[in-house]
């Protein structure tokens, strides 16, 4: 079976590879889809998270990186994905979490949600501590993959 794993990964974080590395090995075949949504106002664009993810996977079999946009699960559906795959890094998580997989089980009942609890050691990563950090000219190679300090310390001019 296919997982998709959904989400803005902007930009993607030590936490998310440990995610796609770890999903890959249960399933047949994983499918990152990075949400086009401008009203996030990312910091790099839906093709630049695109390449950053492809430079940090190249190691693993069976990795698919796409865009989309609208309802997850219909992408899910087009990509022939039966489950939705997304991290859980503590409480404040959960909630917001659950409530996307119940809306999303009432518009999709077949496709089911599964949560890989983070590895502890990237519990406390998210894409905005990583920008917060860089923005400063804080070291951030402990946080993200190579490509992606290499575009932040670009970004931000170091
Ligand atoms: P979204 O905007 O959809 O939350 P993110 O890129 O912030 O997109 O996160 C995508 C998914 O990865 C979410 O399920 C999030 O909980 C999970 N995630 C983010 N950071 C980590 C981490 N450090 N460890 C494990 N899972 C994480």
């Amino acid at each position: 079976m296919k997982v998709l794993y959904p989400g803005s990964f902007d930009p993607l974080t030590l936490g998310h590879l440990d995610v796609i590395e770890r999903g890959s090995h249960l399933f047949d075949g994983l499918v990152v889809a990075v949400l086009r949504n401008p009203g996030k106002n990312p910091c790099f664009s839906v093709e630049q998270r695109i390449e950053q993810i492809r430079g940090a996977t190249g190691h693993l079999q069976r990795i698919e990186v796409a865009a989309f946009d609208g309802l997850t699960v219909e992408f899910a559906e087009r990509c022939g994905a039966g489950v939705i795959l997304r991290g859980l890094r503590a409480l404040s998580d959960f909630e917001y979490e659950l409530q996307i997989a119940h809306t999303n089980k009432s518009l999709a009942p077949k496709l089911e949600t599964l949560f890989l609890a983070t590895a502890t050691a990237h519990s406390f990563l998210s894409s905005s501590v990583v920008k917060e950090v860089a923005r400063f000219g804080g070291p951030v190679g402990h946080m993200v993959p190579t490509g992606v300090a290499e575009d932040l310390a670009r970004l931000f001019n170091q």
